[in-house]
């Protein structure tokens, strides 16, 4: 199957709702397509969120229930698959093919908003496998389950240091490991965190490989810088890396076209623009980590809605 449409949303987070409210109320037709639940990374946040405009300290699960029903208020049709890959045709009316996974459908489009977020850095290192909760397990949900146990830690930014502080009043240990000399979040936690009793740094340290043993005790192997690789035998390990920008796979014109700052990210001009006519993006997947929020990605989105109808109206 092939549909065509004029506008295209890959992304429900609040880049891709923000957008496609903001689309609903300026009257223009489109379709939002998430893969997973409408919300985005909301679902990841364990504690209240306090910097979302008009909706102080309100619980994230809360915030994607009322965004929700606003897309079903706004008749907002939402298909829930993954796209796959987006490639580009000669067809300048629906200049965009976006395969769907699994179906083998297609839809085209002549605009097409990027609203596809972040999504956790890997490490890229033998035995990840193991341990795939390690990137995303809450310690602000029941930091109680790490009672008496050895954590470590692997990253310095500001997740990895409000976990190290999550788990402080529950675990027996925790060891906090970083590449680097420094560490990058915010001065006030670092200095609470590895001033604890409890808390051991591991600075420019690198962990290259994981084992579990039949107890199923984890066997972090570490490389010291300019030292022998030694094992640490903890309990439970928290991956805090960072997030990465998140596109879908492309195909070689688009992806060559498509300008990116270092980190991976999109750059886009006021409206959201990428350097590709035709194609916007929105929210984390065009901002650089140290600026990524709701707020942010929400007026983004809404930012992208504006330039967009502008863009068509252009045409009448
Ligand atoms: C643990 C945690 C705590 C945070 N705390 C705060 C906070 O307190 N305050 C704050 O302001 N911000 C916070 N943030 C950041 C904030 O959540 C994000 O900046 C914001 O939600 C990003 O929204 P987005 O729409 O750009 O991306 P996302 O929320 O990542 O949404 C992108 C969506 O695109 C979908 N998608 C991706 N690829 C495809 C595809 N190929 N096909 C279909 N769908 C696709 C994904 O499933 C996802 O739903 C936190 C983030 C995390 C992880």
């Amino acid at each position: 199957m092939s549909e065509t449409h004029h506008v295209v949303i890959v992304g429900g987070g609040a880049a891709g709702i923000g957008a496609s409210l903001g689309l609903a109320s300026l009257g223009i037709p489109h379709l939002l397509v998430e893969r997973g639940e409408l919300g985005g990374q909301l679902h990841a946040v364990g504690g209240l969120l306090r910097d979302v405009p008009g909706a102080e300290d309100v619980e994230a699960e809360r915030l994607c229930d009322l965004w929700r029903r606003r897309l079903d208020a706004a008749g907002v049709p939402v298909l829930r698959t993954e796209v796959a890959y987006v490639d580009v045709q000669p067809d300048a009316e629906a200049r965009y093919a976006l395969h769907l996974a699994g179906s083998g459908e297609v839809l085209r489009t002549r605009i097409l908003l990027l609203a596809t977020g972040a999504s956790p850095r890997r490490l890229g290192i033998p035995g990840e496998e193991l341990v795939p909760e390690a990137y995303t397990l809450s310690t602000s949900r029941n930091p109680e389950r790490f009672a008496g146990l050895h954590v470590a830690i692997v990253g310095g930014g500001d997740r990895a240091l409000e976990g190290g502080l999550n788990l402080l009043p529950h675990a027996r240990q925790i060891t906090l490991i970083t590449r680097s000399r420094r560490l990058r979040g915010r001065p006030a936690w670092a200095e609470r965190l590895v001033s604890a009793r409890h808390v051991t740094w591991r600075p420019e340290t690198r962990l290259v490989r994981i084992a579990r043993d039949a107890d199923g005790t984890l066997l972090l192997t570490l490389a010291p810088e300019g030292a022998p690789e030694e094992v640490l035998r903890v309990d439970a390990l928290l991956l805090r890396l960072g997030m990465a920008a998140h596109v879908p796979p492309l195909g070689e014109a688009i992806a060559s076209a498509l300008e990116r700052r270092e980190d991976g990210s999109l750059r886009t001009g006021e409206g959201g623009e990428t350097s590709l006519v035709g194609v916007y993006a929105a929210g984390d997947v065009a901002t650089p980590s140290p600026f990524r929020s709701v707020a942010n990605a929400w007026a983004q989105g809404l930012r992208a809605a504006k330039a967009i109808a502008l863009k068509l109206w252009e045409r009448r």
